[in-house]
């Protein structure tokens, strides 16, 4: 607890840990599988129960970094350009 965001780096600020669960604040808590679970097989892993609790496979992530990453892989994103489909600072939260 208290780690910054593995997604952006810490881009987008502090993870905003006190925000309750059930809010859809961006900035809230969410737990990121870095290999997605549901890609478990390519990553050699016995089931994608194995790849969820593998912890560490597992880091702590802004929500709305975990739904623009889906199912890729950090690679990825670097790929494409991080930060670069979205823009936070637009006011669209
Ligand atoms: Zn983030």
């Amino acid at each position: 607890m208290g780690a910054g965001c593995g997604i952006c780096h810490g881009r987008l600020g502090p993870i905003h840990y006190d925000e309750p669960s059930d809010n859809d604040h961006p900035l809230s808590f969410v737990i990121d599988e870095i290999k997605p679970v549901s890609r478990w097989k390519e990553f050699g892993y016995a089931s994608p129960e194995a790849a969820a609790q593998d912890w560490s496979n597992l880091q702590a992530a802004h929500r709305c970094c975990n739904a623009w990453k889906r199912d890729r892989t950090e690679e990825e994103l670097r790929t494409i350009g991080i930060g670069k489909k979205r823009d936070v600072t637009s006011g669209d939260w």
